[in-house]
């Protein structure tokens, strides 16, 4: 395990920065308020290079690995939330999905303009019946010649409305996870369209819609992988999503804890500092300790991932302890404003909402749990073998 970072890590971590406070931070409270799609910014971060982080040189992108694109990620997050969970679903479940099991023709339609930001991606695996255990999907599709027919209904689909491509799941089989296909949908076929969009807690600046499918016609040369593969093209897409919500939480954390002490140096009662208070400072050390524990866990998972191993375990340990390391901090940030945490011209006021999805979406905490005491209790059941 190592946390050194390269050079070219800590570049790329640098420019991150330099863009999210320059380009994203002075937007990002009205792009919320407005509830506006941060699409400008997101072609910005096309060209600089950072909707193909993980994307090889042959298809346009950087192929700078895990650890630079959590870096990254963290930037973002930091300056504005809704545009980290855009990105985190592009580059971590997208474009790594497609990379890996796209085919050729596959990959230079959809992987190349998604490298340059041109495209983004969008991954529909939840629907109203079936959240947490994504095998109760109801969502099928029917082979009938060449073609694939699609029909139902996918909830909460984070960029519905302004992806380029979307992956969706589907059932080709009544029943079973092998009865699970995954399929490149774009916007304007037949038979597809995007049903309600949510007004949301948080992280409103990005867009979360139903997609409503009725006989949706979709050549088989759309099909991502091999039929019945979309079980296993899901579940690993997720390690690598969970990455990126764990490298979001923490950038929502880092500003959160960095707004507290800008606020907390500039504040008096009592005649004094309030980061004079000792029950203040002690605060901010376990709003630091936290935050560094997190990234630890955030910077091995990624670490495990670039050097091609399984990171389930600690992808979902990453992810959840971050997610409820971020409710920790950015709650005492607004203990530590006061009163004017609560009030929306204070960043911490949005820190807190956009916290809040992070324990939910991609799994729950609870589903983590399930999945991290999987992969631990796994080797005994093997040994019981
Ligand atoms: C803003 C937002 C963006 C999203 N983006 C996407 C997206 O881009 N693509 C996508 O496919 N989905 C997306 N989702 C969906 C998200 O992943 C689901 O909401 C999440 O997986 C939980 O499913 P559910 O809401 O149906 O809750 P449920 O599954 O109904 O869970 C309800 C409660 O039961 C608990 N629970 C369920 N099963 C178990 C169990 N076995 N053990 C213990 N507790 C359990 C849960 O933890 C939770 O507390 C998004 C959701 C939101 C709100």
């Amino acid at each position: 395990m190592s946390f050194l970072l390269t050079k070219e890590q800590l570049m790329i971590q640098k420019m991150a920065r330099e863009f999210a406070r320059k380009d994203l931070a002075p937007k990002a409270a009205e792009r919320d308020l407005n509830h506006e799609f941060p699409g400008d910014s997101l072609a910005k971060m096309g060209e600089l290079g950072f909707m193909g982080m993980l994307v090889s040189e042959e298809y346009g992108g950087d192929n700078l690995g895990t650890i630079a694109y959590s870096l990254a990620l963290t930037e973002i997050a930091a300056a504005c939330a809704s545009t980290a969970v855009v990105m985190s679903v592009h580059n971590s479940i997208c474009c790594g999905s497609i990379e890996k099991y796209g085919s050729d023709q596959q990959k230079e339609e959809f992987l190349k303009p998604m490298a340059t930001g041109e495209i983004i991606g969008a991954f529909a695996l939840t629907e109203p019946e079936a959240g947490s255990d994504p095998q109760a999907m109801a969502c099928t599709a029917e082979k009938d010649g060449d073609d694939y027919i699609i029909n139902g209904t996918k909830r909460f689909i984070t960029t519905g409305k302004n992806s380029g491509v979307t992956i969706l799941l589907a059932r080709t089989e009544p029943t079973g996870s092998k009865g699970i296909s995954a399929f490149l949908i774009t916007h304007g076929m037949d038979g597809f369209e995007v049903g309600r969009v949510e007004d949301k807690m948080g992280q409103c600046a990005s867009d979360t819609t139903d997609l409503l499918f009725n006989n949706c016609r979709v050549p088989s040369s759309r099909m991502l992988g091999k039929e019945g593969e979309g079980f296993t093209i899901a579940m690993s897409g997720l390690d690598a999503g969970r990455i990126g919500i764990a490298s979001l939480s923490l950038g929502i954390a880092n500003a959160a804890m960095e707004e507290s002490i800008k606020y907390g140096k500039q504040r008096e009662q009592f005649g004094q500092k309030i980061t004079d208070f000792q029950g203040l400072r002690w605060m901010i050390a376990d709003m630091a300790m936290d935050i560094e524990a997190a990234r630890l866990m955030v910077l091995n998972a990624a670490d495990i991932k670039e050097r091609g191993e399984n990171c389930t375990q600690a992808a979902s340990m990453a992810k959840c302890f971050a997610s409820e390391m971020a409710q920790r901090v950015t709650g005492t940030a607004i203990q530590l404003h006061g009163g004017y945490g609560y009030i929306k011209e204070y960043p911490v006021e949005r820190f807190y909402r956009d916290a809040r999805i992070t324990t939910i979406y991609e799994g729950t905490n609870q589903i983590q749990r399930v999945v991290i005491s999987n992969e631990i209790l796994k080797d005994k059941k093997k040994k019981k073998k």
